[in-house]
Parts: structure tokens; sequence; C-alpha cells
């Protein structure tokens, strides 16, 4: 019954945790439905911002036309202008020349505009980066009007977060080819790290027709740049621009327009034109583009949080818990960190955060109910056993004055009727006789049921007074004389003399009797029963040994248990209920003393009680 019980325990027990570990997945599978790019491009940035920066290739170098230039100038550069600074870039054979800006807007007179489009003809390596990505067949788009027909335009869009993912304006991806073109960014590159495709590098990923990477951004600052006017009215070391990338444009900061903002910072002013296009193609030739894990893998990551969280949750004291929770994200952030800046690789961290409290502010209210109704079942079952120990005290007020009463008054009769016994025949003395033994057998039992209550309400008070122990024991010995002339047993003592001790004396006799009643009860007729005193080391020593029927080896430490008795006993007819040796424990041990066994089945055993010498009330 108990067997069963116990299985369909576990069986409800391990489909509970199957439940719960179901909804924790339920709640991060559930998580990973929305997409979150606000949160995860925030833990990027982060990423991105505090990682320690790559090396720069040391290939590219930014012209800008600055305020410096407009106040230098006193307008804005005209086409005679461009043709100076290119002329002087040009001389220091540069692997490549790229506009920002349209140049098309170059204002001049028509001679200038004509000798800036002859520079174009005659330059292959002067590029314009246009922020624009026509379809296969549409490069026509891509043309400047005449007479610069002829510039090298290639698309080279920068994108930003504004109507998807993060939604949040920043710039952060670089488009690598579109429909299998590549931008002018992989072309630049190719110049200098010889990768022709899309799968020579590492972090690229498709995004709606293009190839897209993410950029590893340097700080607004960190390229080389040269003011427009400078290179005009300025001694620039020309070599500077030998065989670089050389990105021309503008941060006048007269329109928004020459800025984006960066993952270092939000602000629309975060980066110029140039400089965004020299971070993309030093991503490129570097091939350090940051690599997202796959979604899947994400999933995974997330569930593994929500079930950990629930782990938690459910078997953690609440403030532990929340400690080690707390921990753990704190362990999987710097995880990410690292793994980012070491490895580059980008692992997401919105959907396990997000699963984490989600999972944690579900399961602690879960928690609170399960205690709720295990405290009340623990009230439940408190109620029901104040009541059964009502029920047992009202049933030991019964044996102790119902029973005891009448009991006495049997034992009194049987008395009188013994003192008469010359008109008895002998029938009826050995009926008197049974009688008065059953009695005595059932008065035995009620105090011993009473000393356990006693016990176990904590009533017991040791009452002690000094004692000279021999003459206790001398008194036991000859009231269990009777008993082992029954069985023609032999009682032989051997008292060493001994001081007063303080003990109970109550207490100690109830211990000596059921020591000497045992040793006599589970002896064979005509055998002998040793009982002994010693003084060794103030402790006295009461040794009560037997040549019986032993005690089992693997029973030796249960006899003293509470109603216990050893298998070997059950089949005599001996009688008993297994709490004299329950009682005499307590009892010895209430005397701050020590009771122990040594015995050998079928050989005898030996009982040895060893009291303190000083003990105090
Ligand atoms: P009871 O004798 O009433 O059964 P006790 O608590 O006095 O209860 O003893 C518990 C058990 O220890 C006994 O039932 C018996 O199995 C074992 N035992 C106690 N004393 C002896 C002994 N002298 N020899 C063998 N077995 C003993």
């Amino acid at each position: 019954m108990r067997e069963t019980y116990v299985r369909l325990k576990k069986r409800r027990d391990l489909f509970l945790k199957l439940v719960r570990v179901g909804i924790a997945i339920a709640i991060a599978l559930l998580i990973c439905q929305f997409p979150l790019d606000l949160l995860e491009t925030a833990t990027y940035d982060w990423r991105l911002t505090y990682k320690p920066p790559t090396h720069l290739t040391g290939n590219i170098v930014t012209v800008t036309v600055d305020a410096k230039t407009l106040k230098g100038l006193e307008r804005d550069p005209h086409a005679s202008d461009h043709n100076l600074v290119l002329g002087n870039l040009f001389q220091a054979s540069p692997k490549a020349i790229v506009y920002t800006f349209n140049p098309s807007e170059i204002v001049g007179s028509y001679d200038e505009i004509q000798e800036l489009a002859d520079v174009a003809n005659s330059r292959p390596n002067l590029y314009y980066a246009a922020n624009l990505l026509p379809k296969r067949g549409s490069e026509s788009e891509l043309k400047l009007p005449p007479p610069l027909e002829h510039w090298n335009v290639l698309p080279a869009p920068i994108t930003s977060d504004k109507n998807i993912l993060a939604k949040d304006s920043v710039t952060r991806r670089f488009i690598y080819s579109y429909e299998g073109v590549p931008t002018l960014h992989a072309l630049l590159a190719e110049q200098f790290n010889g990768k022709t495709s899309s799968r020579d590098y590492q972090g690229l990923f498709d995004f709606i027709d293009t190839k897209q990477g993410y950029i590893d951004f340097h700080a607004a600052g960190t390229y080389p740049n040269v003011s427009f006017y400078d290179l005009i009215y300025s001694d620039i070391n020309q070599t500077m621009f030998t065989n670089k990338i050389v990105f021309i444009g503008k941060s006048t900061l007269e329109t928004g327009k020459d800025f984006i903002a960066t993952p270092f910072t939000r602000d629309a002013l975060g980066m110029t034109i140039p400089e965004v296009h020299a971070n993309i193609v030093d991503t490129l030739i570097r091939d350090l583009a940051p690599i997202r894990l796959p979604f899947f893998l994400n999933v995974l990551l997330t569930c593994l949080a929500s079930i950990v969280t629930l782990y938690v949750v459910i078997s953690l004291r609440p403030t532990r818990g929340l400690m080690i929770i707390l921990g753990a994200i704190c362990v999987f952030a710097l995880v990410c960190f690292c793994s980012f800046a070491i490895f580059r690789v980008w692992i997401g961290m919105a959907h396990p955060l997000l699963a984490t409290f989600a999972s944690y502010y579900f399961f602690i209210p879960y928690r609170l109910i399960m205690e709720n109704r295990r405290s009340w079942e623990y009230f439940q079952r408190n109620r029901l056993l104040t009541q059964v120990e009502e029920l047992k005290s009202n049933f030991l007020r019964m044996m102790s004055h119902d029973l005891k009463t009448p009991l006495a008054r049997i034992q009194g009769m049987v008395d009188v009727l013994q003192g008469d016994s010359a008109q008895l025949n002998h029938q009826q003395v050995q009926a008197l006789e049974n009688i008065k033994a059953s009695a005595d057998e059932l008065i035995n039992f009620i105090g011993s049921v009473l000393s356990v209550s006693r016990i176990e309400s904590q009533e017991i008070k040791l009452q002690l007074k000094s004692r000279d122990l021999n003459s206790l024991i001398h008194d036991v010995v000859k009231k269990c004389e009777f008993l082992a002339q029954g069985k023609n047993i032999q009682i032989i003592t051997e008292f060493e003399p001994l001081f007063s001790l303080k003990i109970d004396e109550d207490l100690i006799r109830q211990v000596l009797t059921n020591l000497i009643e045992n040793a006599i009860k589970y002896s064979p007729e005509n055998s002998r029963i040793m009982v002994s005193t010693e003084e060794v080391e103030g402790e006295v020593i009461v040794q009560v040994a037997d040549q019986g029927i032993g005690v089992p080896a693997e029973e030796v430490s249960s006899i003293f248990d509470k109603f216990y008795r050893s298998q070997n006993v059950k089949g005599l007819e001996v009688k008993g209920q297994g709490l004299g040796l329950y009682l005499s424990r307590y009892f010895v041990e209430l005397h701050r003393g020590r009771i122990f066994v040594e015995s050998e089945p079928a050989k005898g055993s030996t009982f040895t009680v060893r009291l303190p010498m000083g003990l105090e009330t």
C-alpha cells in the first residue's frame, strides 16, 4: 500500500517537473517570437563600444570639406578647387579616390567643370560612392549628367536602421553586394585582400537580395583626416596618400546629411560620411565583421536560461535564488562580452535575459502558491496531530486511573485469598497465581506506557539523592530471585565497594529491574546470571551478564528503540512489549550515563550501564 503510494507520488512529482520544464520552454519560445531588435542592438552597441578597438589597416585617409575650408575659401569649394585638390592627390599615386558626395553638385564655370570631367575620364580610380542601390539592368541610374558621365559611379549605400530592425536610425551594417553585384566597398577591399567572393568573408548574411555584414566600427576621429582647405594651401606630406584609399566628403555641419549615428553615439552628428566608408572598407579589408550566432542557437540559449531560472526559483531560498540569478546574468553578460571582444562572436543577449525575467516573475508566484498550499497542509496535519495528542492523553489518563485502580484491587483480593490458601484446592491455588501474574504483567505494562508518555511530554525530572548503588542492586536482585527460581537460574553478584552515588532511585531501580528480568526472561533454565559493579575513572559500571539466547548482531543497535523486539524472541513464549530497554536508555542518559550491550547469539549478552559519579542536580 505504502509502496504504491510512494510510486504514485514519484510519478506525480515527475509529471509536475515535466510540466514546469514545459512551461519554462513555452515561455522561452514565446519570447523568441518577438524580434527584440532594439534591446539586442543596445547590448550589441555596448559590446562594440567597450571592446578593445581592432587595429586600423592604415590604408585609408579621409579628406573633408569642413568649417575651416568654408571659412578659408569664404564659399563652397568650386570645381577649380576640386581640380587643384585632385591634382595634388593624384601626384601621390593613391589606390583610389572616392567622392562620398555627388560630384555633379560641384559648382563652377563650364571650363572648370570640363576640366573635372577630363580628370574623371583619365583616372579610372576616381570614384563616386553613390548612396543608391539600382536593380540589375538599371545601372544607368547611377550615371552622372554630362559632362561628368564618365565618372566612375558605383553603389556604396550607407544603411541605417530607420524602419527595420532596431528602428533607431543608427548605422550598424554595410552592404557587400546586391543581387550578386558587389558594391564599391567590396571592390575597394578586394584591391588589398584579393577576396573576390562573399564566401571569402566571415560574418556576412543574406538580407533582402543583399549580402550584408556588421561594421567593426571605431570611434569617430580614429581615421587620419585632412581638411580640404589644407590640401590646397598647406604643405601636406603627399606620401600619406600613396597607395591609400582617399574618401572625400563633407563635414561642414550645414546639413545633418553629412553625418550618421553610430553604435558609439546615438547623436545624429556621430560620424562623418567619409569616415563611415573608411570603417566599412577597413572591416572588409581585415575581414573583421562581427559574426552573429544563428537564431536557433539563440532559441536554445533562451530555453536554457528559462529552465535554469525555473530550477533556481523552485528549489532555492528566495534571497539565495535572486543572488544566483543576478550572478548568472553577470556571468552571461561577461561571456557574451568576451566572446565578442576576442572572437567577434555576437551571442544574442536580449532573448535569454528577457526569458530569465519572465520565468522569474512567472515562477515566483507559482512558488508562493505551492508554499501556501504546503503550509495549509501542515496546518491541517498539525490540527489532526493535536486532536490525536488529546485522544492519547485521555486514553493514558483512563489507563492510569480507570485500569490501575481495579487492577490493584484484584491484586489485593488475590493476596487475601492466597493468605487463606489452606481452604483452597490445588487447582484454585494455581488459578490465583495465574491471576496475580497476569495482574502484575498488566500493571508493569501500564507503568511502561505511562513512563513513555511522560518521556514524550518531557515531564520526567530527575529527583537526585545519594544512594548506595550496591544495596539498591541487592534489593532488585532479591525481588527478582523468585522469578529466577522458576527457571532454576542462579544470580551471582560481585560488588566492588562504592561511594554513594547521586541518582534518581526510582528510575535506576526500573533500569536494573528491567536488565535483570530480561536476563532471566531470555536465558535457558539452569543457567547463571552475573551482576557486578565496579568504579573506573569517575564512573560506576554496572554489568548484567547472562548465558541466554543473545541478540543477533544486526539488531544490537535497534533493541533500544521504542517497541522493538528482536526476531529471535518473537517465536518464544516470553512476553514483552519492547519498551524496557527504550526506557532504560532514556533514564540512564538522563543521568548523563550510557548503556550498551555486547552479545553473541546462543551464548549470552552483557548489558553495561556507566553512570557518572559527580552528577549534580
Ligand atoms: P521486552 O523485553 O519487553 O521485549 P525490552 O525493551 O526490555 O523489551 O527488550 C527489547 C528486546 O531486546 C527484547 O525483546 C529482546 O529481543 C532483546 N533483549 C533484551 N534483553 C535481552 C537479553 N538479556 N538477551 C537477549 N535479548 C534481549
